[in-house]
């Protein structure tokens, strides 16, 4: 068990086992904390880099591309009508 200060509220925040870039929230105020370091445990606040930012975007784009363009949901569509 590792115990470290949440740097919002210095609320003492438990973690039974805590790995880096484990994000987890403040049982006391919900601030949205990262893990820095495990042993001993260091938290922080967790902030997003903008290459992050970036490839979220990117994600959720991709997504909803794949719906409609042939090889992602449209692609079983496309067999039944060759088959009939
Ligand atoms: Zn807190």
């Amino acid at each position: 068990m590792e115990t470290a200060p949440c740097p919002e509220c210095n609320y003492e925040i438990s973690l039974p086992n805590p790995r880096a870039g484990q994000r987890i929230s403040c049982p006391n105020c919900g601030a949205d904390l990262e893990v820095i370091t495990g042993h001993p445990l260091e938290l922080d606040w967790v902030y997003t880099e903008p290459d992050d930012d970036w490839e979220t975007l990117d994600d959720d784009w991709d997504e909803d591309w794949d719906d409609d363009r042939p090889g992602g949901a449209g692609e079983d569509k496309d067999e039944d009508w060759e088959d009939l």
